[in-house]
């Protein structure tokens, strides 16, 4: 891959990394002591406790942003290690065999890290 391309798949990647900060901004925020760890909003737990179909929703609501926060997360992750890669002058190629990875791939998914052939888990 040359350097026009890996600076194309950047661009991709620095704007995957801000629409999954602004998407977790939606659910959750920063831990205040480690701002790379993220975590979900409440919903505002501080409701009336003796309203139990009240404390059910938002409990209900919480999970949800869990869920999402942790999926956005593992996201981010990828997308930093990709970053990381670029920087290190490894991106683009097959973390298990070496071998490059396809550029559809690449195209569809910017932080892949296998090529299609061998998705090594
Ligand atoms: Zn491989």
């Amino acid at each position: 891959m040359n350097k026009k391309e890996t600076e194309q798949f950047k661009k991709k990647l620095i704007a995957e990394k801000a629409e999954l900060e602004a998407e977790l901004s939606s659910v959750g925020q920063r831990n205040s002591n480690n701002p790379n760890v993220w975590e979900a909003n409440t919903g505002g737990m501080e409701v009336d406790a003796a309203d139990e179909n009240e404390v059910a929703d938002k409990l209900e609501e919480y999970e949800g942003n869990s869920g999402i926060v942790t999926q956005l997360e593992n996201q981010l992750i990828e997308v930093d290690a990709a970053l990381t890669r670029i920087e290190k002058g490894t991106y683009g190629i097959c973390e298990k065999c070496g071998k490059p990875i396809e550029k559809d791939r690449l195209e569809a998914s910017p932080s892949a890290r296998f090529a299609i052939k061998h998705p090594h888990k």
